[in-house]
């Protein structure tokens, strides 16, 4: 959802990382390519199949699926590599990786790049941690909706890291989520932003508005390596309410350059206006929930504005992300008990969650509680009031079991942080977010199928992932429970499996090394 922080970074810096990344990578092939793994007496559980596969042997070789057949039981697979690792899947289950299609991974949850310099310590374990502890909750695969070359090469210098792809942000210039960056950084920080025609007078020094028409855009951000568009209808909230968002045809131009490229297209869209006009202009997927109407529901059931939408988002098979722990996580800052959650220490550094307690830590938390307060006439300029969610909570969560009662194209993304909140932490708001779509009442085996499956057609990443098929990418789970029945089996994960390399669970948990002892 809201507040980012621009990023701007030295070429020193850049070219650091750019080296690392390239050592991480060669490091990771011949790792790969020494890892040659079989699966024997596992139960195979993945989207295509009507019905588990059971007592199955699946082998990997060099980080890709060889084979999966069914051997009778007590029956040894011949291994057909030397070298092999075996992996006893007895009583367990073999289910592929999962992928959260909305993430944003430039930044340090809940940190400002001023505060990351102050504290090089906190920020270098956070780094290091992060991509872990998305692993940690067996995703093996992130999207990050807005992002570039840049961030996404210093992410992808840490290892071990869930495959990662990147969708370039297109916002319109000075739109939402421009505006929460300083002028002029905002427009380096975001290098496929739109200008539209009639804009073109009065833009910034430097900036040639050729360069950011639809079409240039998308071919600059697929020429970068992204494999989808974001784009923005936001009018705002909070101190920005009047921002100005793009027209129908601006979006529509983006829709069609960016589809004769291969890529689909993602539009943050939380309100009824904001939905209706994502259908209107063809985007591919709407990147929240319903949470803003104007004729809010008054139990459990939709209105008719929203059934109007909502029934447009079924037809036109159109993704939805429901996004609903985005709204706790900004409610959740107002929780001290936050902070002691006892899954908090698995996924997230000591010396940041402390960091987090103190009042520097405490700094998004203010503004909030202040930008709240003088929405509701403050009389003083500390007065702080936490933010009352309890309508746009009720709202998406009718508008969510509408859209799973209808079987309508559900996709799981989290928005994992949607803001600077350190309330959405890497991998463990994914498991707080499956428990919300529980609450909502999509079923576990709804979820399954968002997480997998769902999200890699949406980003047609299913020729790759997705599935527990011979050629995929070996990103693969081993679970103590089955997904289809329980949420629960996320948090029974034995093994993590990325490109055929296997991690013991215990080991990605920021706290493994405390826990060990
Ligand atoms: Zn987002």
């Amino acid at each position: 959802m809201p507040l980012r922080n621009p990023r701007t970074r030295k070429a020193g810096l850049l070219r650091w990382a750019a080296l690392s990344a390239l050592w991480a990578a060669s490091a990771l092939c011949t790792q790969a390519f020494a890892q040659e793994l079989v699966v024997e007496h596992v139960t195979v559980v993945s989207p295509e199949r009507s019905s588990e596969l059971q007592n199955a042997t699946v082998t990997v070789h060099t980080g890709r699926i060889a084979a999966v057949s069914s051997a009778r039981s007590g029956q040894r697979a011949t291994l057909p590599y030397p070298g092999v690792q075996a992996v006893d899947g007895r009583g367990l289950y073999l289910v592929p990786g999962l992928i959260d299609s909305h993430v944003h991974l430039s930044s340090i949850p809940g940190m400002t790049d001023e505060q990351e310099l102050a504290h090089p310590e906190i920020a270098r374990a956070a780094r290091a941690q992060i991509p872990s502890s998305y692993l940690y909750f067996g995703f093996t695969t992130l999207i990050d909706l807005i992002s570039a070359p840049e961030a996404m090469t210093r992410w992808k210098s840490h290892d071990p890291i869930p495959d990662t792809y990147f969708c370039g942000g297109a916002a319109l210039i000075d739109g939402y989520p421009m505006n929460y960056a300083p002028k002029p950084a905002r427009y380096a920080a975001w290098p496929y932003m739109l200008v539209e025609p009639e804009a073109t007078d009065a833009l910034p020094p430097g900036i040639n508005a050729a360069e950011h028409s639809p079409q240039a855009v998308v071919a600059r951000m697929k020429a970068d390596g992204a494999i989808c568009v974001k784009t923005f209808f936001e009018r705002g909230f909070g101190a920005a309410h009047d921002l100005p968002v793009p027209k129908p045809e601006t979006i529509r131009a983006v829709v069609q350059a960016a589809h004769t490229a291969g890529l689909p297209v993602f539009l943050h869209a939380n309100s009824d206006e904001a939905q209706t006009f994502g259908l209107d202009t063809g985007v591919d997927v709407i990147a929240h929930g319903l949470w803003n109407v104007k004729d809010t529901p008054s139990g459990d059931d939709v209105t008719p504005g929203m059934k109007t939408i909502l029934d447009r988002v079924v037809a036109g098979k159109v993704g939805w992300q429901p996004t609903i722990e985005v709204l706790y996580g900004l409610q959740n800052l107002f929780d001290a008990r936050f902070l002691s959650e006892p899954m908090l220490p698995r996924v997230l550094p000591r010396n940041l969650i402390d960091w987090y307690g103190s009042s520097e830590g405490q700094w998004f938390h203010d503004v909030l509680g202040k930008e709240v307060a003088a929405a509701d006439g403050a009389k003083s300029h500390s007065e702080m009031i936490r933010p009352n969610l309890a309508v746009p909570v009720a709202t998406v969560k009718a508008a969510t079991a509408y859209l799973a009662e209808h079987r309508a194209r559900l996709l799981f993304g989290t928005d994992t942080p949607s803001a600077p909140t350190y309330a959405n932490p890497p991998g463990l708001n994914a498991w707080l977010e499956m428990r919300r779509l529980l609450d909502a009442g999509v079923t576990p085996a709804q979820i399954f199928e968002m997480a997998t499956l769902r999200n890699a057609r949406a980003l047609k990443l299913d020729y790759d992932i997705g599935t527990v098929q011979v050629g995929k990418r070996a990103n693969l789970l081993l679970l103590r429970a089955d997904p289809r029945q329980t949420v629960q089996a996320y948090d029974q994960i034995v093994k993590v499996i990325v490109g055929g390399r296997v991690f013991d669970r215990d080991e990605l948990a920021a706290d493994h090394a405390t826990r060990a002892q």
